[in-house]
């Protein structure tokens, strides 16, 4: 045996192995293995990537289709060919950061290629060895590399554990210049939701402290005009890094930070993953522009999404299921691993593509079926999906 297919068959016996799925994609869909499914995995959370009418998509292209007419203007090219330092900076970019600004009020934004480069590299640019970074115990992988990455002292509270945290602020207070404060404002396993009033607070009670807020969930789906939680719960000016990623539910690609004008500069100079990577493709960002500007009349599927939600938590209430979630982000605890294989199993069966989670994407002992909601799924679908949880919860015996 190679020391790979050791590794592998112990992955393999712990029900832990894990393989890129193949499928078709059809709309809402997923075709697998001869099964069309309901796709309940994906992060498409306002249904804009996967709109049958695809209007503000269609909308997009012809625009596109337009100004090519007498050549390819720079907006639309589908390549950057260098950094943002470089010349890999066009208008489309630098207005993308505008529209941010205008649609939070804050005073800079700056554009990544991805929330993983955001994370692995906002953290380790702005702290030296005199910080300590708090961070959430669950905070998402891409967060925990940044702290990796970084020359601070990290500690990682208990998840939401607001007293233990006020009593690390209190001890770092005395020995650290600089606290960093690290959290997600909807959780991407848990979809429990960040006491972000509490630590805007802290701030106000602590100088010293510093809060980084990433809202990869929460970006178009909760704020009034689809900015946030931070938004939502009023806070958006007290977050020195209000991170959010255009991946999900803006059905395109990229990140950003929101941020006082001086930290942005700082970014450009220091932050690696921004300096040493080729700069968006320009007609990527005028379609992230496009869904930023349309964002704030999304309202109604905003609505969609979160009747689905409650509808899906009342369901699982009434049924005695403890479920720590206040989003459309449902989890359904297996434990262990091979009776989350079972259980998603299960549900492909019934037509809906629900995967198991396992670690180490979450802790040990917690697989479980991540249930993504999204303004596309009909009252009539999130009715089934609550009735065929319930027969699998209730210990079917998943058609054995
Ligand atoms: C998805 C996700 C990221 C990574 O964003 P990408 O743009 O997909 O690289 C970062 N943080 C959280 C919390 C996420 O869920």
């Amino acid at each position: 045996m190679t020391w790979f297919s050791e590794k592998l068959e112990a992955l393999r016996s712990s029900g832990n192995l894990r393989q890129l799925p193949e499928m078709k994609h059809q709309g809402r869909y997923s075709v697998t293995g001869g099964r069309r499914m309901l796709n309940l995995s994906s992060n498409d959370y306002l249904g804009l990537a996967t709109d049958p009418e695809m209007l503000l998509m269609r909308d997009f292209m012809q625009e596109a289709g337009r100004s090519c007419a007498g050549g390819v203007p720079e907006d639309c090219l589908l390549g950057s060919s260098s950094s943002r330092l470089l010349t890999g900076t066009f208008d489309v970019h630098s207005a993308l950061e505008h529209t941010l600004c205008r649609l939070s009020g804050r005073q800079a934004a700056l554009v990544f290629g991805s929330g993983y480069h955001m994370n692995a590299g906002i953290l380790p640019a702005v702290v030296d060895a005199s910080s300590v970074i708090l961070s959430d115990k669950l905070v998402h992988a891409s967060i925990i590399d940044g702290i990796r990455l970084s020359s601070a002292r990290s500690v990682r509270f208990r998840h939401q554990d607001m007293g233990q945290l006020e009593e690390l602020v209190k001890k770092y207070s005395m020995e650290c210049s600089r606290i960093i404060i690290v959290t997600e404002s909807i959780f991407s396993m848990d979809g429990d939701l960040a006491d972000l009033r509490f630590l805007a607070g802290l701030k106000k009670r602590y100088p010293g402290v510093m809060l980084y807020v990433d809202e990869a969930h929460a970006v178009g789906v909760r704020g009034e005009t689809g900015m946030g939680l931070a938004q939502e719960l009023g806070v958006m000016q007290d977050i020195d890094f209000l991170c959010g990623t255009f991946g999900k539910a803006i059905a395109s690609v990229g990140a950003y930070v929101l941020c006082d004008s001086e930290i942005r500069e700082y970014l450009v100079n220091r932050m690696r993953p921004l300096i040493f990577s080729t700069a968006l493709p320009p007609l990527n960002v005028l379609w992230t522009l496009r869904v930023m500007e349309n964002l704030p009349a999304m309202d109604h599927r905003r609505e969609r999404l979160a009747a689905n939600s409650l509808y899906l938590r009342k369901s699982l209430a009434s049924l005695g299921v403890v479920c720590p979630s206040g989003s459309h982000i449902i989890p359904v605890m297996a434990g262990d691993s091979r009776r989350a294989v079972e259980m998603a199993d299960f549900m492909q069966r019934h037509g809906f593509y629900l995967l198991p989670i396992r670690p180490p994407t979450v802790p040990e002992g917690t697989a479980r079926l991540r249930v993504s909601l999204t303004a596309a799924v009909t009252d009539r679908e999130v009715a089934g999906l609550a009735a065929a949880l319930e027969e699998v919860l209730h210990g079917h015996p998943a058609g054995k």
